[in-house]
């Protein structure tokens, strides 16, 4: 079994380098003697924020250096299900609840207009990563919450103006080959791609926008000083306007106010091998992206290659050797739970990676002590991020716009500087009301 993301072996640029479990890379793609002294704009991070803000600033014709520690998309660019999912992580109803309707109708807007933008930017960029508008299912773990489904269908129609369907648990293998559900929500408006190859493609397009990226470089230190900063990395000093931290769930101290607001959780995902063509398309008939309607749900898809890619927060702890083998066995229990034909079919890949949440689950751009950041997308990131990192860019070009989602007063957490030491007991509860509710 290969301990890195499937992802990562449909990129040529990648395939060379694979290898039986994830080390670190630390092979620089441009050279760190080439790092330059000075730039407009410094990004911290080569994931789909950074890379889309480098793309927009260049455009807009300030000299752009993204840094990156690892390698191009290193992070959960790369490593996460390739659903691009309408909504935000908040449901409808508790978006309602917790703002109001008229602010709950600009996020999920904001939401709805990431979607728009990154199929534009794909389209007009021609990144070849796979996109597909297949819509996604949610399916209903228990019968109450299919009547749940009932109540979201009515308030998406009349607060948000957005229409599903639902499928009831008779007719749903239709849309899911499985009786473990009882019953589903159908949402045209979603899609699917491969996440690996889409952030190598915005970076091939941020570079032929003229942003710089250097890979094997890592930030250490930022210093304020008079008109700008003095970014401290690996590889020497930059002098620089702005920066832009862009380092989401894989955050460190080189940015302490952003490790104080963003808590990253491990999420993993196993893929089988390629499956029988029959078997493959009796799981997902519509090959729409799918989750259920869990606090620790599942979400699963199958690959354009025939795979199903299977996944969910199995562990608490940050991915590393140990907690991918027991995220595995975990996942793959509840795969065969939903798919009991799955039972004897080999899983060729698992992974993990960090997905960045905010407390109150809503994703932000900014400003922080004099610092400009985007990122907390909880999971719904790739439209969003890549939405929020050009809207956070137009920013720092000086456009006077301003959005839902910006925040320059994100307060920190209390009792938390990095290290999520309640999941476990956050963790727990839910679980217990997984199977009770
Ligand atoms: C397993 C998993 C599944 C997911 N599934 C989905 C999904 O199906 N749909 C969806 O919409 N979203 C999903 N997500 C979330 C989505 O992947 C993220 O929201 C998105 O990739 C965030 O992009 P980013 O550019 O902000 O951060 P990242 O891609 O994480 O990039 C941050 C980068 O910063 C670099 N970095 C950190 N610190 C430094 C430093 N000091 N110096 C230099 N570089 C640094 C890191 O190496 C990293 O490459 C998933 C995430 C995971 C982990």
């Amino acid at each position: 079994m290969n301990e890195y993301p499937y992802w990562w072996d449909t990129v040529p640029a990648l395939r060379a380098g694979s290898q039986k479990s994830e080390v670190r890379n630390q092979k620089s793609e441009v050279g760190r003697a080439e790092l330059p002294s000075r730039a407009d704009v410094v990004i911290v991070g080569a994931g789909y924020t950074g890379l889309a803000a480098a793309r927009q600033l260049a455009r807009a014709g300030a000299t752009v250096l993204v840094v990156e520690r690892e390698r191009i998309g290193w992070g959960a660019s790369s490593r996460n299900g390739g659903q691009v999912l309408t909504g935000l992580r908040l449901e409808p109803a508790t978006l309602v609840a917790r703002f109001g309707e008229r602010r709950a109708r600009q996020l999920f807007e904001a939401a709805a207009e990431s979607i728009v933008r990154i199929e534009a930017l794909i389209a007009e960029e021609r990144i070849d990563c796979e996109y597909a508008r297949t819509g996604h299912i949610q399916a209903a773990w228990k019968p109450a919450h299919f009547e749940a489904f009932r109540t979201e269908q009515a308030l998406l129609a009349r607060v948000f103006d957005h229409r599903v369907h639902l499928v009831p648990r008779a007719e749903q293998r239709a849309e899911i080959g499985t009786d473990a559900y009882h019953g589903v929500l159908v949402d045209e408006r979603s899609g699917g791609l491969n996440p690996a190859q889409y952030v190598h493609g915005l970076a091939a397009a941020a570079a032929r926008s003229g942003a710089r990226i250097i890979t094997g470089v890592g930030v250490d230190r930022m210093r304020q000083r008079s008109g700008g900063w003095l970014v401290e990395t690996t590889g020497g000093v930059v002098e620089t306007r702005d920066v832009l931290v862009a380092t989401n769930g894989y955050t460190n101290g080189a940015a302490p106010a952003l490790q104080r607001r963003f808590v990253p959780i491990g999420s993993y995902i196993i893929a089988t091998v390629t499956l029988d063509a029959s078997l493959a398309a009796a799981l997902l008939p519509r090959r729409r992206m799918a989750f259920d309607s869990k606090h620790f749900l599942y979400y699963f898809r199958v690959t354009p290659d025939g795979r199903l890619l299977f996944g969910g927060r199995a562990q608490f702890g940050r991915p590393t050797p140990g907690t991918i083998r027991r995220a595995t066995a975990v996942l793959r229990d509840g795969m065969t739970l939903i798919f009991p034909e799955l039972a004897a079919e080999r899983i060729d890949y698992a992974w993990g990676g960090n997905v960045a949440f905010t407390r109150d689950q809503v994703p932000r751009a900014g400003k922080l002590d004099g610092l400009y950041y985007a990122g907390g997308y909880c999971g719904h990131g790739i439209a969003m991020a890549t939405y929020l990192g050009e809207q956070i860019a137009r920013r720092i070009a000086g456009e006077p716009i301003d959005h839902p989602l910006f925040d320059d007063r994100f307060p920190a957490i209390a009792m938390y500087s990095g290290n999520p030491w309640f999941l476990p007991l956050v963790g727990a509860y839910y679980r217990v009301r997984d199977w009770l509710q």
